[in-house]
């Protein structure tokens, strides 16, 4: 029995496992559910699923939490505060930690799961991101197995041969194609970008996520912060990375030899397969996820991406150049700029604007402690919350 935490239960990805979960009752059982502060719905989860441990990351209301659950009579223990996620990720009672919080509030709770050797199912991208070498350099050290749920690196994972050590060149690997829908905005008059609303940029239309990541695909942030995610994740050169766009989001990768062949994984656009994928890994499971009819796609398309309308895709291969706490900064000042624009204010275009700005103002250092990367972190929200206040009264 896989006794699994998940981190961010009351999310997109959180909800998608715990369907997968409950179709494979003699397999796993939830041993702790968190949330920042839906405590409703939490609890709703917790009824459902029996958890060990319920975590509310906002400790506000967690008085009230614990004694709704022994009203409901619930055994399950109540913690609270940002704390409790690492305690979680550690806990002896813990075997696969899934990470789906979102944004850097998952950093440590993800470092927390790498350090104590767990079984990592990592959503949560930003926190690689972030802070790389450390996070790879925590996972070895603690002796953890650590399986990509995003759709495009689960899909390269699948695609590599299972085991090799070293650089991927010496298994013949000579590029990794990375897949992106392109968002709501491909082909949108560019014209009226500037006017978008966030519901707009997060009607995505072949994938239903959370807001941020919504606005990150709407921008290609999210498929920028993805190369930075297949730099650490495989050990892959950027240069030897490269984005295709593919609007229909069937292929969600591949994996290129150097004999010529290109492998590939398909499949509907649905988080479920990649998340059944690593739970049961090696084995397969039941994810719920119907037969891909590709007759009823017809055409699957490819395109090369449009780097003026999506700067966002440069600054990826530019930031991975300058190294050190540069990917800390790229995505802090995304998260503020993102933060901004779904609150109302900030136009959709200024976003990107944000982030370059940031870029230059703080510039790269070098990232040897978690203190170094969380520093950097702090310098780029401030950073970004001056020009974003700047960028939003010219707009008004
Ligand atoms: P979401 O907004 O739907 O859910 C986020 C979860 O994180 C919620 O449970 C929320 O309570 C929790 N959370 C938010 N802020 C927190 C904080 N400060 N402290 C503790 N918990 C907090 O997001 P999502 O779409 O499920 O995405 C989660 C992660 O997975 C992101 O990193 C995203 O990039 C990645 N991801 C998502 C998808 C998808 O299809 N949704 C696909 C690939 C990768
Ligand atoms: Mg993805």
């Amino acid at each position: 029995m896989q006794r699994v935490a998940v981190l961010g239960a009351t999310g997109s990805i959180g909800r998608s496992t715990l369907d997968v979960i409950g179709r494979h009752p003699d397999r796993f059982s939830v041993a702790a559910l968190t949330a920042n502060r839906h405590a409703a719905v939490l609890l709703d989860l917790a009824e459902r699923h029996r958890p060990r441990y319920i975590a509310i990351a906002d400790g506000s209301g967690a008085a009230e939490l614990a004694r709704a659950t022994r009203d409901r009579g619930l055994s399950c223990e109540v913690l609270a505060g940002p704390a409790a996620l690492a305690q979680i990720a550690a806990s002896s009672e813990v075997d696969t930690v899934m990470a789906a919080i979102v944004g850097a509030a998952g950093l440590e709770s993800s470092l927390a799961a790498a350090a104590a050797g767990k079984k990592i199912l990592l959503a949560n991208k930003e926190a690689l991101v972030m802070a790389g070498p450390l996070f790879m350099d925590a996972v070895a050290a603690g002796g953890a197995s650590l399986l990509p749920i995003d759709s495009e690196h689960n899909a390269i994972f699948q695609c590599l041969p299972p085991h090799r050590p070293g650089k991927l060149d010496a298994h013949g690997v000579r590029r990794v194609l990375l897949t992106g829908s392109g968002g709501p905005f491909r082909t949108r008059p560019l014209a009226e970008l500037a006017g978008v609303t966030p519901d707009e940029a997060c009607a995505h239309p072949t994938w239903n996520m959370g807001r941020k990541i919504s606005v990150d695909s709407a921008t290609m942030m999210n498929k920028a912060l993805e190369i930075i995610e297949a730099h650490w994740l495989f050990g892959v050169a950027a240069e030897r990375i490269e984005v295709v766009v593919h609007p229909q989001s069937v292929v969600h990768s591949m994996v290129e030899y150097a004999d010529g062949s290109v492998l590939a994984q398909l499949g509907h656009p649905d988080m479920r397969t990649p998340i059944a994928q690593a739970l049961a890994y090696p084995d397969r499971i039941e994810a719920g996820v119907g037969a891909l009819d590709l007759a009823a796609f017809g055409t699957l398309s490819f395109e090369r991406p449009d780097f003026a309308r999506f700067p966002a895709l440069t600054l990826a291969y530019r930031v991975l150049e300058a190294g050190g706490t540069a990917p800390a900064v790229f995505n802090a000042a995304n998260e503020v700029a993102v933060e901004a624009f779904l609150a109302g204010g900030l136009p959709f275009l200024d976003i990107t604007r944000v982030i370059e700005s940031v870029l230059a103002r703080v510039p790269a250092q070098s990232a040897d402690s978690l203190e170094d990367v969380l520093d950097a972190d702090r310098r780029a929200r401030s950073a970004a919350a001056a020009e974003t206040t700047s960028l939003r009264a010219r707009a008004a």
